[in-house]
């Protein structure tokens, strides 16, 4: 036998599992799993036994296993960022090290379980926040260690375990950062298995997971199909589903600042965040100063036959209904350099997003194409912009972004989109706190309505009432 570092590391990490505290911790006989299973049922079980002694300890546990999970996150983040691009193949190196980072660093933990109290003359109440028990996850290939990562913070900060189902093309990075967690969990606070996945996903083993009698919530991250599948269960089901963000840009906007942002979000990852800028409304009066702004960030304007190319190219017939057509997977979150081959066009080193000219109906505004390249409608005045913006956002209720200096519009824009997310004069992004003010998760729970989730998303509200008495006043 070949003597290898990874044969090493492996006989290691079984020798530790079997010595915990000084003790033999029993395995029967099996190498330890670190939660991951090869069955629905396994999982929810180990998961259930889990999240039955995270209840039993106090808040300061919990506190430990999430900073185990942090630290992780953080200290391994180049590792792990790579091997997650490595295997999904999309999205760009520096943005997957930096997901993991910041994940690690800004999803809210315990601190957001604030007992509430009212206090009068009939005694007090309180409502406090329980946990669930076990929930169901169910992960996207856009970010997929990071969402679980943030899942994961959230509801064991509100005392649950989860069990996900992560996508497919994505499983193998989710495995192996679970099996870290769960190390580490297990030698801060004794218990292995708080988090569990399924090795090998299927539709099949999301739907085990949806019907699981012993799962109380679903929180799921996705497209519409996914969305679709979770609400027809039973189950109350958490849904953070697909957007389509428009930007709007009026002609009291500081252009410069529109395109730095405009760049900056719809760049990032190679535009696979679900709250990325998709596409532009921009008025007449400044169209053609924004474009030439654009020029300025790192970025190659296409022409209309450039555009074309690469239209032909990014869009292919559904295999459902001939007659319509789909986003190209095999362009999703590739560099712009590869858009840019496609439309006919060699591009500098660097070039962070492609840009160009196009009309409302075109596909590249009217799908969530998740690609580096941005199309830029021009428009009579922002009446128009906000009117199409609502238009191809589609009803999601995701995300939209403004560039302007006119309170007014802002206002009326934000009433207009009715959306989870409302960006003024920033980067998508800024909503999540990079760069704005506030806390970050990868699930925005959109069409359920619970927002960016945080631990009490994942928490049921108790009321405890004392009638005449606890009142110190
Ligand atoms: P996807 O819908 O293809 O897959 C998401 C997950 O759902 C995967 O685990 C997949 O295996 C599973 N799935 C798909 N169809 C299913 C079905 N019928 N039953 C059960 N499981 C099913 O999406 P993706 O390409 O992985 O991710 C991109 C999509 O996710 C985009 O639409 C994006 O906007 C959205 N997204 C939303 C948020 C948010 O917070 N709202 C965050 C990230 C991604």
């Amino acid at each position: 036998m070949q003597v290898t570092d990874e044969l090493i590391r492996g006989v290691v990490q079984e020798v530790l599992a079997h010595m915990r505290n000084g003790r033999a911790v029993p395995t029967n006989g099996h190498a330890r799993r670190w939660g991951v299973f090869d069955d629905v049922n396994q999982a929810v079980a180990a998961a259930s036994e889990a999240q039955r002694q995270f209840e039993q300890r106090g808040l300061e546990d919990r506190r430990k296993a999430i900073a185990c999970i942090r630290r992780i996150c953080i200290e391994q983040a180049e590792p792990l960022g790579r091997e997650e691009l490595e295997e999904t193949k999309i999205g760009r190196l520096e943005h997957k090290i930096d997901k993991l980072k910041v994940v690690g660093e800004k999803t809210p933990g315990v601190e957001f379980l604030r007992t509430d109290a009212f206090s009068g003359e009939n005694g007090i109440t309180l409502t406090e926040y329980a946990p669930f028990g076990v929930i169901g996850v169910i992960t996207p290939v856009t970010h997929s260690l990071p969402t679980l990562v943030g899942n994961a913070i959230n509801m064991l900060a509100a005392g649950n375990a989860l069990v996900c189902n992560p996508h497919p093309s994505g499983a193998r990075i989710a495995c192996k950062g679970t099996q870290l967690f769960n190390q580490a969990i297990d030698e801060a606070i004794g218990i292995d298995n708080l988090i569990t996945i399924l090795a090998n996903p299927t539709l099949e083993s999301a739907q085990a997971i949806f019907d699981h009698r012993d799962i109380r919530l679903l929180c799921v991250t996705g497209g519409p199909a996914v969305g679709r599948a979770a609400l027809r269960s039973p189950k109350r089901a958490i849904v953070a589903g697909p957007g389509n963000p428009p930007v709007v840009v009026d002609e009291t906007a500081d252009l410069d600042n529109a395109a730095r942002c405009i760049v900056k979000g719809a760049a990032y990852d190679n535009n696979l965040l679900c709250i990325g800028e998709k596409e532009v409304f921009a008025v007449a009066a400044i169209f053609d100063e924004l474009l030439d702004a654009m020029t300025r960030h790192k970025v190659v304007r296409l022409d209309r036959k450039q555009i074309d190319a690469l239209t032909k190219a990014a869009f292919v017939p559904s295999s459902e209904d001939k007659s319509k057509s789909v986003v190209n997977k095999d362009l999703i979150g590739q560099d712009a350099s590869v858009l840019a081959e496609k439309a006919g066009v060699k591009v500098p080193a660097g070039t962070e997003l492609l840009f160009g000219e196009t009309d409302a109906s075109h596909p590249f505004v009217d799908h969530e194409q998740m690609m580096p390249f941005v199309p830029f409608v021009r428009v009579p005045d922002v009446d128009a912009a906000i009117a199409l913006a609502k238009k191809y956002e589609h009803g999601f209720g995701h995300t939209a972004i403004i560039h302007s200096r006119n309170v007014e519009t802002i206002t009326r824009m934000g009433r207009e989109m009715d959306v989870s997310l409302f960006v003024q004069n920033g980067p998508s992004m800024a909503s999540l706190g990079a760069g704005g003010e506030g806390y970050l998760s990868f699930s925005i729970a959109t069409p359920t309505g619970e927002g960016v989730t945080t631990p009490l998303t994942f928490a049921r509200q108790r009321r405890s009432t004392t009638v005449g008495s606890m009142r110190v006043l």
